[in-house]
């Protein structure tokens, strides 16, 4: 199991299709999984819209119904708190082999490649709103940083820091060395 983590706009989304090209993975991107699920549904929707998180409950679930039990799998959203972190390796970490690659990059440069995936009509409806933008930062810092800060520290899983700042193929193949190690 290889979990993506890091802030918006470190490429989670490209590097995770560049490794899907590369081998076969069940791919579980909760969000995506939520904004499917957001057609339906406003409540979930009206959460989304303004960048907050949704109940660890639904998120649990939403992996749980997922996850193979035959094939490789590439985790992108999930975990984004401590608790989903700690429940993760507590259901999985004795059935997959986990590595956890963090994708670390300045806050700086988050904010300027949402704002260039912006300018070129790519973003998605939830990054146009600067209040929402906003709020999915500082939640990957009060939130996510405490899940990654404790799976850096767990023993049994793997985890690698890889510095995704350059170009993205140079950071592809850093991610590639990660995972072979
Ligand atoms: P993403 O496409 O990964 O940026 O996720 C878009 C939105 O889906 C987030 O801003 C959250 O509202 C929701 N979401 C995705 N993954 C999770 C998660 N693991 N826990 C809670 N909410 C999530």
């Amino acid at each position: 199991m290889i979990i993506l983590m890091g802030g918006q706009g470190v490429g989670k989304g490209t590097f995770a299709r560049m490794l899907r090209e590369r081998h076969d993975y069940t791919y579980i991107e909760t969000g995506k999984m939520l904004r499917d699920a957001a057609a339906t549904d406003k409540t979930i929707g009206d959460i989304m819209a303004r960048g907050e998180l949704l109940p660890f409950e639904m998120l649990t679930k939403l992996v749980t119904d997922n996850i193979p039990t035959d094939t490789d799998v590439l985790m992108d959203g999930f975990p984004r708190t401590l608790p989903q972190a700690q429940w993760l390796v507590e259901q999985y970490a004795d059935k997959f082999d986990v590595r956890v690659i963090y994708l670390n990059v300045p806050e700086e440069i988050m904010i300027a490649r949402i704002q260039k995936r912006i300018r070129e009509g790519g973003g998605r409806a939830d990054d146009a709103d600067t209040a929402a933008v906003r709020k999915r930062l500082d939640i990957f810092q009060s939130e996510t940083m405490p899940a990654i800060n404790w799976l850096r520290t767990v023993p049994n899983i793997q985890f690698a820091d890889v510095e995704v700042s350059g170009a993205v193929d140079d950071n592809f193949r850093n991610i590639l060395t990660a995972l072979e190690k």
